[in-house]
């Protein structure tokens, strides 16, 4: 039984989709006007493990990403680089793609545009000026929010304390809080035609419009950052449920913001607090101007993707996210113990931790048997990290079992000495295949571990590493020979530790740089 946190009702509640088995999501998209930063990526890489949680979970998900690719700031910036609105989109949307690329968020099933809906949200706005929603005034159209008895719910605030929308327009409304459907166009802006002249979308309309059509008049998660909440979702739910006189969605999920942060955070340790209702305290501290703002593309280039879907992922999505560069290495370091981890697998099974079959579904996942004490610890691992994730998605907490799997992984190999061959049995091989399963199973629902990280840069070829490293292959082949099997033991496991694997072949030793921090 999954439960969520509607912020409409500040509640967790039982998680039950409009049609049984099948599970609709809104997340709101970027304004295509810049680079995206590490802050656009916290929404896809949240909802990207909510995806895959549910369709583990049984259910067929269709997850929808809107673009907004006209809008005030847009035209802004096209005009100060001085090429056309479309121009600058079409950059910046091919930014975005490239970064949910590298982050291996492949689950989005469409990327709706506004400008490529602008039929639909005129439709839309007609009907709310028929209904007597809307009302058109000297080239606008503006929804009039005294119309709606419950315009406040989602974000709780009275009328009276809601800030009008901005001074635009304001002697056209027939009050400050109502806001714009429609734009009249300025001399020099992109426009289309419409019944009231030529202009374009406001911002809020094109989510009703886009969601509507894509899943339907009341669909299950809709989701974006908790700054979005007023005015922008508010409006959407004053939009869609006047036109269409049903509720819009059934649960609004609300992820925490990134923030800068000096404090140093521990990864890989518990963290299974609950989130709690700070829904406007964290807007305060809102990344801004850190090295988290710069493009993303630029922290790609010196932070694995894995690294920062493990960062992001290790923070509550309702808690603030607290960004600095410590944090990142912090879990750039955390993370090499899984990546060591897989090594050693492969060492003593002969085969890659990357090969290991994921099972499909959690069902086919709970046949696991418990039936010594290595497998019931296991399985009670994966239990946990499944309750963690029943609680609201609660990917910190999940991911705090996940260090402790690997943990017990680790003691069972030590135990049972398995990194040397004598040691070995097929059945000691096959118990660690089984738990290294679960391990590649529940990192799979998070979108962890799906494919090796990319290899670091070999020492150059007579360098002082390989020397080194010649050498103490030598002594190591010099131990077995006079049968100090200890000392070549401790060579081999002390060399693994750093990331060289040896591997014994009829013509002698080789070693190899896997994956290492250097
Ligand atoms: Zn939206």
């Amino acid at each position: 039984m999954i439960r969520v946190y509607n912020t409409l009702t500040r509640k967790k509640e039982v998680f039950e989709p409009v049609q049984p088995g099948k599970v609709g999501i809104y997340l709101c998209g970027p304004t295509v006007y810049k680079p995206s930063h590490i802050g656009h990526m916290v929404g896809p890489i949240i909802f990207d493990a909510i995806k895959r949680y549910l369709t583990y979970n049984g259910y067929k998900v269709t997850w929808v990403v809107n673009i907004t690719d006209v809008d005030d700031k847009l035209i802004a910036e096209s005009e100060r680089r001085g090429i056309p609105m479309s121009e600058l989109a079409e950059e910046m949307i091919a930014d975005y793609m490239a970064n949910l690329q590298a982050l291996g968020i492949d689950g989005i099933d469409h990327f709706p545009r506004a400008t490529e809906n602008i039929d639909a949200i005129i439709t839309f706005t007609e009907d709310l000026i028929r209904k007597g929603y809307a009302y058109p005034a000297g080239g606008d159209v503006y929804f009039d929010v005294s119309k709606v008895p419950d315009y406040g719910k989602l974000s709780r605030r009275k009328l009276e304390s809601m800030l009008p929308e901005g001074g635009e327009g304001v002697e056209r409304k027939r009050s400050p809080y109502d806001f714009a459907l429609w734009k009249g166009a300025k001399p020099n802006e992109p426009f289309w035609n419409s019944p009231w002249g030529p202009g374009r979308p406001g911002w809020h309309i094109e989510c009703s419009v886009m969601s509507s059509r894509l899943l339907g008049e009341t669909f299950d998660i809709h989701g974006g950052g908790l700054d979005l909440i007023f005015p922008h979702h508010e409006n959407e739910i004053a939009q869609s449920e006047a036109r269409h006189g049903k509720p819009m969605v059934r649960y609004w999920m609300h992820n925490g913001l990134m923030q800068a942060a000096d404090e140093i955070g521990k990864v890989g340790g518990r963290n299974t607090r609950v989130a709690e209702d700070d829904l406007d305290a964290q807007q305060a501290g809102k990344i801004s101007k850190s090295k988290g703002a710069s493009p993303f593309r630029d922290l790609l280039k010196e932070y694995r993707p894995e690294t920062i879907r493990l960062f992001i992922l290790s923070t509550h999505y309702r808690r603030p996210i607290e960004f600095s560069e410590r944090r990142l290495q912090d879990t750039e370091t955390a993370i090499e113990t899984f990546y060591r981890f897989f090594e050693r697998f492969e060492r003593i099974t002969g085969q890659s931790f990357y090969s290991l079959p994921v099972p499909k579904s959690r069902k086919e996942g709970d046949l696991l048997d418990g039936n010594d004490a290595f497998m019931q610890d296991v399985a009670g691992h994966r239990a946990r990290f499944l309750e963690f994730m029943d609680d609201d998605f609660n990917t910190g907490g999940a991911i705090g079992e996940l260090f402790e799997l690997v943990r017990r992984l680790n003691r069972f190999v030590d135990e049972h000495r398995l990194e040397d061959p004598q040691h070995r049995t097929p059945e000691k091989t096959a118990a660690l295949v089984r738990g290294a399963t679960v391990l590649r199973e529940l990192g799979h629902v998070l979108g962890l571990f799906r494919q090796p990280p990319p290899k670091r840069q070999l020492p150059e070829e007579g360098g002082m590493v390989a020397k080194l490293l010649d050498l103490l292959v030598s002594i190591r082949s010099e131990a077995r020979k006079a049968k100090n099997f200890q000392m070549a033991d401790r060579i081999r496991s002390g060399l693994a530790e750093l990331g060289v694997v040896l591997e014994d072949r009829p013509d002698g030793t080789q070693w190899r740089i896997t994956d290492q921090t250097g």
